[in-house]
């Protein structure tokens, strides 16, 4: 048998590369003087310099590692000290948000006004009378420290608060269906977000959805001929993230409760974003407030916190004081129930709603969505004229009208007009500008269209102006 010259004389140069790449100690050796690791725990230092020393072997066996150069200390050391800064920097941390989605999901939702922030840390650095009655000195409901000021915001009878609104959802039909029969229209089978779809909830709970209607249009008889023995519930979904339009007919739920009411039978409305101050008041859509609802006789609402509220992730159940008990009292209830430092935070949002005003200005996500195009245009000013030295050769730079958006899958068809810079790399392509933003010390997300990389300044705040100044002169330098 004869082996082909070339792959016999790659097969001994591989060999002596293997050879060559340097022992554990020899790269740990060359990390502790440099400095870069005097903050690294010896075991993580560790655990990286064999990662890379396995990608080494791993490049040199597949052929695409060739010369000797480039296991060379000098090579070697930067990717090192590289990794190591990078596995030293927390895995979960701020972004400036440059995309113009408010509620961005990919981006954490929601942003917490300062003073929730503080509530929270406050808490989450002492004690707490999380489950302590302060008045009585006897055991308390976690639930009680914000249910008094749900009630009062909305008007509801009882309150109830758990891990998020998908959890709502599935604890209310757990409760009030579970083997029994949901009346829920076509057009209202919503997905969101992937993993949320109505049908699905609806089987976990153990509740048999029936149909009615049709995707564009469902009337009050299709759910009256829906009504039979084994009825639990009539459901109606708010179709938060998407919207019909054309020949189309919904029923309100003022008519779905007298309905209700004829076979003593409960409403309930999943209204996903759940916002508690009307929209349109500030040139958005309408959208149905929570107040709205429950005054129109919905027995039980669910939404989000993190949605249009401008809270903490939370799934806020309000209603009748009966069905509210009911809910607390199901063993599902324990697995899904918020944390003292959700608690928290949603108390010193909620107590802003009080007053409007100051609830638009202090909680970001309202203040965001309410920003008017003028103010984004300044900021954007702002931030050219920072940049306003860098050489034309590097990236042309152009402020632009576009569109935010709401996002979270609220007012989906709400443009917000508002102002980006664009960005037009000379030197970098675009695709690598983009990874360049996304991985500086603090991560840049912008959004790419039209052959520019775009950055609105309706998500970025004032503070962070000088910062994404920063990132951008390094990047483009
Ligand atoms: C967003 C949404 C949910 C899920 O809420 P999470 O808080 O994300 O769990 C459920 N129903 C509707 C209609 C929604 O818009």
């Amino acid at each position: 048998m004869t082996i082909p010259v070339s792959a016999a004389s790659a097969a001994v140069e591989a060999q002596a590369l293997l050879r060559a790449i340097p022992k554990v100690d020899e790269a740990l050796a060359w990390l502790s003087p440099a400095g870069s690791s005097a903050a690294a725990p010896a075991r993580l230092t560790k655990i990286v310099v064999r990662q890379i020393l396995a990608e080494c072997r791993r490049d040199i066996l597949a052929g695409r590692l060739r010369r000797p150069e480039e296991l060379s200390r000098e090579r070697l050391l930067p990717r090192l000290a590289g990794r190591l800064a990078a596995r030293l920097r927390p895995n979960f941390r701020p972004v400036i948000n440059a995309t113009g989605v408010v509620v961005h999901t990919n981006l954490g939702r929601s942003l917490l006004p300062e003073t929730a922030a503080a509530n929270l840390a406050a808490v989450a650095f002492r004690y707490s009378n999380l489950e302590l009655d302060l008045e009585t000195g006897k055991r308390g409901s976690r639930y009680s420290l914000v249910e008094n000021l749900l009630c009062e915001l909305t008007g509801a009878e009882a309150g109830l608060v758990v891990n998020n609104n998908a959890a709502a959802v599935l604890l209310v039909l757990q409760t009030l269906a579970a083997g029994r029969e949901v009346v829920v229209s076509r057009g209202q089978l919503v997905e969101i977000g992937g993993s949320f779809r109505i049908p699905e909830v609806m089987a976990r709970s153990g509740a048999r959805l029936v149909e009615v209607g049709a995707t564009n249009r469902t009337h009050l008889r299709d759910y009256e001929r829906a009504i039979g023995a084994d009825t639990a519930l009539l459901l109606k979904v708010h179709t938060s993230n998407y919207r019909i339009s054309g020949f189309t007919a919904e029923v309100a739920a003022g008519e779905l409760v007298e309905l209700a009411a004829r076979y003593d039978l409960p409403v309930m409305e999943d209204l996903g974003s759940g916002s508690l101050l009307d929209f349109s008041r500030y040139g958005l859509e309408k959208e149905p407030t929570v107040q709205e609802v429950l005054k129109a006789g919905v027995d039980v609402v669910t939404f989000s916190g993190d949605k249009l509220l401008g809270g903490p992730q939370a799934g806020l159940i309000l209603g009748r004081r009966a069905i509210i008990e009911q809910v607390k009292k199901n063993p599902l209830n324990r697995a899904l129930r918020i944390d003292k430092f959700t608690l928290a935070a949603l108390e010193s949002v909620l107590r802003l709603y009080f007053d409007e005003e100051q609830a638009r200005a202090e909680i970001p996500t309202l203040r965001m969505l309410t920003t008017p195009y003028a103010e984004v245009r300044r900021r954007a000013n702002r931030l050219r004229r920072r940049l306003k030295d860098l050489p034309p050769e590097s990236c042309g730079l152009e402020l632009v009208r576009v569109n935010s958006r709401v996002g979270g899958g609220s007012l989906p068809e709400m443009p917000l007009p508002s102002c980006a810079l664009a960005l037009n790399p000379r030197k970098l392509s675009l695709n690598q500008l983009e990874k360049s933003l996304r991985r500086a010390a603090i991560p840049v997300i912008g959004r790419i269209e039209n052959d520019r990389l775009l950055l609105d300044l309706r998500t970025v705040a004032d503070r962070e102006v000088a910062e994404l100044a920063a990132i951008l002169r390094e990047v483009l330098a």
